[in-house]
């Protein structure tokens, strides 16, 4: 103590092991030597370094020093090891300020020192009502191995130090004294920094707890009512977000949302906020939240998913009712109408003389319905043999120019009906297989339509090309042209665009589905490029060599590309 009294420290603080210090009592001196360490210390407190004894604590209670040590300012000096809260790990975290309403080693210590009034409060203390203490979980200032210098008492005794480092280690300083013996477990203790038997000396815990109170930097635990609300809340917030987003949204914003509040803890918990939040229940609300909103929605999607398909099942049917239904009214739509068509023609070339102009004119119309409704009616059927996948291309070597050729021909006179001239330019062509009558159809709707939906006076081009493997006819008019969206819809079934061009003229809205159809079924595709009041190229590419096995037999896509490849 003399020793180091010389360099003047702002208090000692003598940690006692009195249950070791056995081995004193059966020394005839022990009274003697024990008044002198008493007068040492009353001196050394009268100089204005106060001495403070930290006592331990066994099952009958504080053992305090024996007379005269008795009488020295004195607190119990017990480190805690963490045997309930952080899963029981054993490390010191909590530390005593009151017990019984006696001071504890460290505060008596600190008031002695003139470091902090013995009376003020606490930062974050809690009581303990079970054993009349008082407690605070104090802070670490780094690894209390390397955070506070030591000196070893036999090398200050033997005077073997540098008196001027050990002024500047000692001047206004507390000075803690007691033992780390290498082979006495109970010097040691577990810190967060360590867990190893060895590594964290006693001593040096009691300055971090002793630093802690100084700095009065202990953790403010939240309450039960504030854990109450965060588990309540990360619980709901992940319910609804399960239930809410997108599967995979929903796990990665739980993921997120669990780091997010584990990261907030964190943050929370280090200097300067110092606030303990508990997570272990938030998070569990969390992962039970999860666990449960899943099968929820996994059921509630289920259900929907089998009504859809329910409903799917039953629109499937009527509409094989609705084809089946036309297709018979057609056929027997076609006789009668065939024979209307028989006898206005008989009517027009054998009683024209005899017919006021009014009446020629009302034959002709009926003719021209007559003609419109043949179409139809065809187109319906076509359409049904489509859907009971009965069409199959019946292929021959044919040249494709022979089929526009003959095509334009028959158009000749509806052409000439509306002032509109046919251009055409057709290279020659190896002769490719084909099912005439499919491509026949085809040529006849895209050199029909051209014409039909083109301001009379203009000009329909038709071209034939050979195009790297491909057979390429295209047709292009003047006429009033597509927008973006309608050439996105056109190659569906009954799709008619909204212009006064197809108000004007009659229509099934089934020729370009057919068109694609029976294109496709030759392995080639059919596309159009078109500006709205400019016009529209529709064009189509037919293989030189049909690829065996490959032909199309299936209904349609009902894809709504304008652009469609069998061969893709
Ligand atoms: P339909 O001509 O019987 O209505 P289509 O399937 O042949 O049936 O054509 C579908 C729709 O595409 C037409 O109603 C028309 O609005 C549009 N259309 C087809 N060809 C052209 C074209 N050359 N120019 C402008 N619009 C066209």
């Amino acid at each position: 103590l003399e020793a180091i009294a010389a360099h003047q420290p702002r208090a000692v603080g003598y940690v006692l092991n009195l249950a070791r210090s056995a081995a004193l009592e059966s020394e005839g001196d022990r009274p003697a030597a024990l008044r002198d360490f008493t007068d040492v210390a009353r001196g050394l407190e009268r100089a204005g370094t106060p001495v403070v004894l930290g006592t331990s604590y066994d099952v009958t209670g504080e053992i305090l020093p024996p007379f005269p040590l008795s009488t020295l300012p004195h607190g119990l000096a017990v480190l805690h090891r963490d045997g309930s809260g952080y899963s029981g790990d054993k490390v010191s975290r909590r530390a005593l300020l009151k017990l019984d309403h006696r001071p504890s080693f460290p505060m008596v210590l600190a008031a002695k020192a003139g470091l902090r009034p013995l009376k003020s409060a606490v930062r974050g203390s809690f009581e303990v009502p079970e054993v009349q203490g008082r407690y605070f979980s104090f802070r670490y200032h780094g690894d209390p191995a390397t955070a506070y210098p030591r000196i070893q008492a036999q090398s200050l005794l033997q005077g073997g130090l540098d008196p001027q480092q050990l002024g500047s280690l000692l001047r206004d300083k507390v000075v803690l004294i007691g033992t780390s013996l290498h082979d006495e477990p109970s010097d040691f203790v577990v810190t967060p920094y360590s867990q190893q038997p060895w590594a964290s000396p006693r001593l040096a815990v009691h300055a971090s707890v002793l630093d802690s109170l100084v700095s009065d930097d202990g953790l403010l635990r939240t309450g039960g009512r504030m854990r109450a609300v965060l588990t309540f809340s990360a619980t709901a917030a992940v319910g609804s977000l399960v239930l809410g987003l997108s599967p995979l949204m929903g796990v990665v914003s739980t993921l997120g949302l669990g780091f997010a509040l584990l990261l907030a803890s964190l943050l929370l918990f280090q200097n300067p906020a110092g606030i303990w939040v508990e997570t272990a229940h938030p998070l569990l609300g969390m992962l039970a939240a999860y666990y449960l909103a899943v099968p929820y929605r996994l059921l509630q999607e289920h259900q929907q998913r089998s009504q859809l398909q329910r409903r799917n099942e039953v629109l499937m049917q009527v509409e094989e009712l609705k084809t089946n239904f036309l297709s018979l009214v057609t056929h027997d739509l076609k006789t009668p109408v065939a024979r209307i068509q028989g006898l206005a023609e008989v009517l027009l070339s054998k009683a024209s003389q005899r017919l006021v102009s009014r009446d020629i004119e009302s034959l002709h119309h009926i003719i021209h319905s007559t003609d419109e409704l043949n179409r139809f009616i065809t187109s319906i059927l076509e359409l049904a043999r489509i859907e009971s996948a009965e069409l199959r291309p019946r292929l021959e070597s044919k040249d494709l120019n022979l089929l526009v050729e003959r095509a334009v021909d028959a158009f000749k006179a509806q052409a000439r009906a509306r002032s509109c001239r046919i251009e055409t330019e057709l290279e020659p062509l190896f002769p490719i297989r084909l099912d005439p009558s499919l491509i026949q159809k085809v040529i006849h709707n895209l050199i029909d339509n051209a014409i039909k939906y083109s301001p009379s006076g203009s000009v329909v081009r038709i071209s034939t090309r050979e195009t790297g493997g491909n057979v390429e006819f295209a047709i292009t008019d003047q006429g009033v042209g597509l927008t973006p969206d309608e050439q996105h819809q056109l190659f569906q079934k009954f799709f008619r665009a909204k212009n006064n061009a197809t108000t004007e003229v009659g229509g099934s809205g089934l020729g370009l589905y057919l068109c694609r159809y029976f294109i496709e079924a030759h392995q080639g595709s059919i596309e159009v490029v078109s500006t709205p009041g400019h016009g529209s190229t529709f064009r189509f590419v037919l293989p030189l060599e049909q690829v065996p096995g490959l032909r199309r037999e299936a209904k349609p896509s009902e894809n709504p590309r304008h652009v469609q490849s069998a061969r893709s």
